[in-house]
């Protein structure tokens, strides 16, 4: 599966009833081309599915994103070195990872958008 894919399938989880811009309530948007993102038709705003969640401007690819949040759902006492091997990942960014994946925990969007990302990978 390819990072399109999973683009897509982070704009549904984000926005399960459609898009609705936060600043204008605007529902039309289009992608901007090259660019990961997108552009709300009403206010012209820049946004990416990433934008405003635990994943804010990372750079990762969704895939290890997608990946690392069903690994820590399995098991989340798993190491930072565990957590590493698994995804590929030096053990500092996986440590970067799972911190971020916690503070996500914290809040009720963040608990929904983890759960969907680790029930898409089943
Ligand atoms: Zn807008």
């Amino acid at each position: 599966m390819d990072e399109e894919i999973y683009r897509i399938e982070l704009f549904r989880i984000r926005w399960p009833q459609g898009f609705s811009c936060v600043h204008c309530r605007c529902t039309r948007y289009y992608p901007i081309s090259g660019r990961d993102q997108y552009e709300c038709a009403g206010c012209g705003r820049q946004f990416s599915v990433t934008g405003g969640t635990f994943m804010h401007k990372s750079r990762l690819p969704l895939r290890t994103w997608f990946e690392a949040v069903a690994l820590y759902n399995a098991d989340p006492h798993i190491s930072a070195a565990e957590f590493a091997r698994k995804l590929e990942l030096t053990k500092p960014t996986a440590w970067l990872l799972q911190k971020k994946i916690r503070l996500g925990l914290k809040n009720t969007e963040g608990r929904t958008i983890l759960a969907k990302m680790s029930a898409y990978l089943k």
